[in-house]
């Protein structure tokens, strides 16, 4: 691994550090996502569309700056945002996973119609997986959409929907085919939130927010062209877009970027009139966690290059959104801890409490469990690591249906 830049990545890294130099004051605080996105972040969302910081390698005619794909290029932008705390734009999951999976599998028309929207930041999607009864087993589905006369017409429930009380759209995951084997008979399903018999109910979670849903369909429509790939194709294109949800749960740059403002936090706050990254005990927790931090950012880099080599990182690849995870909630534990009886404090600091963006580290703390199961938990995420990449011995299917088969594969 070669940890010099070329000189054309030097230029690219002096050409970002000016833009953050100039423009940084407009950015809007980091952590959004939680609610829809307010005039300021649309602003610096198309303020980074238009220098190439985001959508970089996005042809031009779906909306994106259309560069030459360059894993570097990406690498060097996301250090610079998040070293300055700066926000390096939306990330949800219209933008870090329908448009790569339409980009990779998409019809042209489906691209053309969709892509620029999402990554402006006018279309909110969410993600139609989960079911009660199908998490971690997810091709167990039961969500039903029946072919009549040209249009899915479906019925059923899921739940975990996060932001679906604020998307615009829908991708979602139904069976279509209920005759064929439970992998064979799904398809992924694009419909806007707002179609008539589609009802959705927030549900709160520990942090007192509303972040997930349930959604009920009862005898919702969906034209038949509404449909990403084939009938029965449903499981595949699922997979293709699980692949990039777990690239953005466990993305080493957001820990590095919470590592900073850990660092600042004891830097700044005295106890006893000593600051606190002066006392021993949290001291060595931070440099410890720094250690790890450093290490899953030179493991990003390693995968890049990887990718830049065409490489399968297998192994590699596959610890990413179980490390990144746990590491995220190790970091928002250890604010806790230095903060003391001030960590409880539910105030968002000096913010709007009612603003659903404003965080705490006792917020950050609590949200961080849920990123522990969403996109796979790490229970499944083990079962991958071991069977797959150690080529362990497969979990008994008898002994447990829900095998790594599911959400995490
Ligand atoms: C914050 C958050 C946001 C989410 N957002 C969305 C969303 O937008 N859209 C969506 O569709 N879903 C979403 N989810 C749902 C998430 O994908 C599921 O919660 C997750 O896949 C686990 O499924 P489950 O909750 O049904 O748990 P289950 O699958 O019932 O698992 C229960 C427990 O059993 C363990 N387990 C299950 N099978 C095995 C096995 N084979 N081996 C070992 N252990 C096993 C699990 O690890 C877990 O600890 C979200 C979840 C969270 C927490």
């Amino acid at each position: 691994m070669d940890l010099e830049y070329s000189d054309k990545h030097k230029t690219l890294q002096k050409e970002v550090r000016r833009f953050i130099a100039e423009h940084g004051q407009q950015s809007p605080k980091t952590g959004g996502g939680r609610k829809r996105p307010d005039h300021q972040v649309l602003e610096w969302q198309r303020l980074l569309l238009a220098k190439g910081y985001v959508g970089r390698s996005i042809p031009p005619q779906y909306g994106g700056f259309g560069a030459e794909p360059d894993v570097l290029d990406s690498a060097i932008i996301a250090e610079e945002f998040n070293q300055t705390g700066l926000s390096p734009g939306l990330m949800n999951q219209g933008i870090s996973m329908l448009v790569p999976t339409l980009l990779e599998v998409g019809t042209e028309e489906q691209r053309q119609r969709w892509i620029e929207p999402t990554i402006r930041g006018d279309i909110i999607w969410c993600q139609g997986y989960s079911e009660p009864n199908a998490g971690s087993d997810l091709a167990a589905a039961q969500t039903r959409a029946e072919m009549v006369d040209g249009e899915f017409i479906v019925n059923g429930q899921k739940i975990w929907t996060s932001s679906a009380h604020f998307a615009d759209m829908m991708f979602l995951l139904a069976r279509t085919e209920p005759d064929q084997p439970k992998h064979a008979g799904l398809s992924y399903l694009l419909l806007p939130v707002t179609t008539p018999g589609l009802e959705v109910r927030p549900l709160r979670t520990m942090t007192g927010r509303a972040e997930f849903n349930e959604v009920f369909f009862s005898d919702v429509r969906v034209p038949g062209d509404q449909i990403v790939m084939q009938r029965g194709d449903g499981w595949k294109v699922a997979n293709v877009t699980l692949k990039y949800e777990r690239t953005m749960i466990g993305d080493p740059g957001k820990a590095m970027n919470r590592l900073l403002r850990i660092r600042e936090l004891m830097e700044e706050t005295r106890v006893d009139g000593r600051r606190l990254i002066e006392w021993p005990e949290y001291r060595d927790r931070l440099l410890r966690l720094q250690g790890e931090v450093l290490a899953a950012k030179y493991h990003g880099l390693r995968l890049l290059s990887d990718q830049a080599r065409g490489d399968d990182s297998g192994i590699g690849r596959q610890i990413v959104k179980l490390a990144g995870t746990q590491l995220g909630h190790r970091l928002s534990a250890l604010a806790v801890d230095v903060l003391g009886a001030a960590g409880l404090n539910y105030e968002p600091r000096g913010e709007d409490v009612e603003d659903d963006n404003a965080t705490t580290w006792h917020i950050d703390y609590m949200y961080d469990v849920g990123l522990l199961i969403g996109g796979g938990t790490s229970q499944i995420q083990k079962n991958i690591i071991s069977e797959r990449g150690l080529g362990m011995p497969r979990e008994p299917k008898a002994a447990n249906p829900a095998t790594a088969t599911g959400r995490g594969s």
